[in-house]
């Protein structure tokens, strides 16, 4: 089976997207997120692009450019979100001041910022459901991270549809759930896609990099495993553990705790404590 019909394999399977479904594709400008957003395409679903614009030098300006012409040669529509008029700030600002004031390092802070800002403008563009690049080493460097971390509920939404629809969460989905990222990068590199396949320049010496070099030497069907028996195991834990969600009560964005993750990095951000 080639990529584009596993993708369709997995969209009926676990019931990703609707006919009539608006969806947005992020689009960090990588060969995953290109690769879903052509293939959902071609599969005649009504996408859209959704970009942040992180403000990481060359880098950003360089993902920006081939996405704005792959879209349009497309006939895609897309929209970015320049996080400096976002939120006033870079990303690289961001991070340094996190990493200063709470040690928080590695990817956390961009995930946690990423997440709040395409949820709140999928809602925005009244998009029904979120669709993300991640594929089956991320899924895979994701169940064994959580496992080493010793906790593996961290997990318990990391399935092909993931979030909670209503509430305020747009559903995020993940297409290319069961796909290996070399078989990925083998379908953009034989498409010819216009974007480049370094990893994210902030992307160094953290957690998810370590472990992404260490399962390296498994196979694909070891990696495939590893998520479907996880998958298997979801449905237990969700019977024990149970959150509940609330809205922020700064931002009104879905949240476990009175107080959302992205809010949390907003308070550090306006009251830097003195050094
Ligand atoms: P990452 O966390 O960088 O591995 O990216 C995981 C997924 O998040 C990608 O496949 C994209 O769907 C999405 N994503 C990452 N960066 C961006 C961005 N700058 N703008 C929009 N979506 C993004
Ligand atoms: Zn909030």
């Amino acid at each position: 089976m080639n990529i584009e019909q596993q993708v369709k394999k997995t969209i009926e399977k676990y019931h990703l997207i609707e006919k009539n479904d608006k969806v947005a594709v992020a689009l960090s400008g990588g060969k995953d997120s290109t690769s879903v957003l052509y293939i959902l395409h071609k599969l005649g679903y009504n996408v859209e692009g959704l970009m942040i614009d992180l403000h990481l030098g060359e880098w950003s300006k360089i993902h920006r450019k081939n996405m704005e012409k792959f879209c349009s040669e497309l006939n895609i529509k897309l929209t970015i979100v320049d996080l400096k008029q976002e939120l006033g700030m870079g990303i690289c600002f961001i991070k340094s001041v996190l990493k200063q004031q709470k040690n928080l390092t590695g990817c956390t802070v961009c995930g946690i910022i990423k997440k709040w800002i395409l949820n709140k403008w999928a809602k925005k563009l009244k998009a029904d459901k979120i669709v993300t690049g991640h594929n089956l080493d991320d899924e895979c460097q994701t169940v064994l991270m959580n496992f080493l971390k010793g906790n593996i509920y961290l997990g318990v939404n990391s399935t092909p549809a993931t979030g909670i629809p209503n509430k305020g969460f747009v559903q995020r989905i993940k297409p290319l759930f069961f796909i290996p990222e070399n078989e990925v990068r083998s379908y953009a590199k034989k498409m010819n896609f216009p974007i480049l396949y370094e990893k994210c320049p902030c992307a160094i010496g953290t957690y998810r990099v370590e472990t992404r070099e260490w399962i390296n030497f498994l196979t694909n069907k070891e990696k495939l495993n590893i998520v479907d028996n996880f998958q298997k195991t979801i449905p237990k834990l969700r019977r024990t553990y149970k959150t509940e969600i609330k809205n922020c009560k700064e931002c009104g964005e879905p949240s476990k705790s009175d107080l959302c993750n992205a809010c949390k990095i907003f308070q550090v951000l306006k009251n830097p404590k003195k050094s």
